[in-house]
């Protein structure tokens, strides 16, 4: 029973710490732009610099629920050490979420402020940026931008959280051109527990069959899939399901775990150690070497260049 509110204290970090953009897109002439100083002052702090850098990104259209994750990581990520870290019944879920609502969402990048010091069961000491990655990626016109955000924050992050919504579409694997440590698709409001279960092993069964490569299909599918397979170390899949009527329909629901399904609740739980407790933490690698905050910095420059060619 996740009931006893949170402590003080880790309010107080909170709502101090908040999400910065760091890379905008500009959509009328298609440009993307690095805010580098918002960067820096995020990877520069004096604590975090030089440590290695783990980056769980979560990526996906608008509107379907990555906020509402993210808000979870946090909570998970400032009391990991308490079995209630999910939070209060009555709590309203705060951090990435945004109410109130007359900001347009921009398409992006959007950093957590706060970079987390984690100390891995090996004794080390690493660094993680939790990352969300947004944008219409479901409008024809977009699409190549979409991409392009979607390669950049697949290039700059240890795991990315690939949101999407009820099945994985052909469009979806499309943008899956770069490479990274580790793929997680997250498939929300998940209606077929039957076929396969919800969680991780649901997931796996149902990826396996979703990125088979069979001889009567389109060669252009083929290829898409064996894309995949070469490129991705390691690829899971989670099925969660649909969080309850409350969540997706009320609008003045508030985030509180009262409002939101059981089922949905219990997955949580399962999904956010899978990603982020100490043990699972992936270090960021580029050409098999570990990368800092501020190695992170200047491949963030790096890549914003080779993207704006
Ligand atoms: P984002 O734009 O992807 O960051 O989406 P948000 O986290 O802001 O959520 C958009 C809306 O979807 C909100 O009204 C949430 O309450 C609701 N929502 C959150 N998670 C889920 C989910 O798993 N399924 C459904 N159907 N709605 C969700
Ligand atoms: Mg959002």
């Amino acid at each position: 029973q996740a009931d006893t509110n949170l402590s003080e204290t880790k309010l107080n970090d909170i709502s101090s710490a908040r999400p910065v953009q760091i890379v905008v897109a500009h959509e009328d002439d298609h440009a993307f732009e690095l805010d580098e100083a918002a960067l820096e002052r995020i990877l520069l702090q004096e604590h975090v610099r030089d440590l290695n850098v783990v980056v769980v990104s979560v990526a996906g259209a608008f509107r379907k629920g990555k906020s509402f994750l993210l808000d979870f990581m946090l909570r998970f990520m400032y009391n990991k050490m308490s079995s209630s870290w999910l939070g209060g019944h009555e709590e309203p879920l705060t951090g990435f979420t945004w109410r109130g609502g007359c900001e347009r969402e921009t398409t992006g990048i959007l950093a957590w402020s706060e970079v987390f010091v984690v100390d891995k069961p090996d004794g080390s000491k690493v660094a993680v940026l939790l990352i969300d990655t947004q944008g219409a990626f479901d409008s024809q016109s977009t699409i190549k931008d979409c991409a392009t955000l979607f390669a950049l924050s697949t290039m700059t992050s240890s795991v990315q959280v690939y949101n999407l919504s009820q099945n994985v579409q052909e469009d979806d694997l499309q943008h899956l051109q770069v490479c990274v440590l580790t793929l997680m698709f997250l498939i929300r409001d998940w209606s077929y527990p039957y076929e396969h279960p919800y969680g991780l092993e649901g997931g796996k069964s149902f990826l396996e069959k979703r990125l088979q490569v069979k001889q009567n299909q389109h060669e252009e599918l083929q290829n898409v899939r064996k894309h995949i397979h070469s490129c991705f170390s390691n690829i899971g899949c989670f099925l969660l399901p649909h969080p309850g009527l409350k969540v997706a329909t009320n609008p003045n629901f508030d985030g509180r775990l009262a409002d939101i399904d059981d089922d949905f609740k219990m997955e949580l739980v399962s999904l956010v150690p899978i990603l982020l407790s100490p043990e699972n933490l992936v270090e960021k690698e580029i050409g098999g070497s570990k990368v800092t905050c501020r190695d992170l910095v200047q491949y963030f420059k790096a890549y914003m260049k080779i993207y704006q060619g």
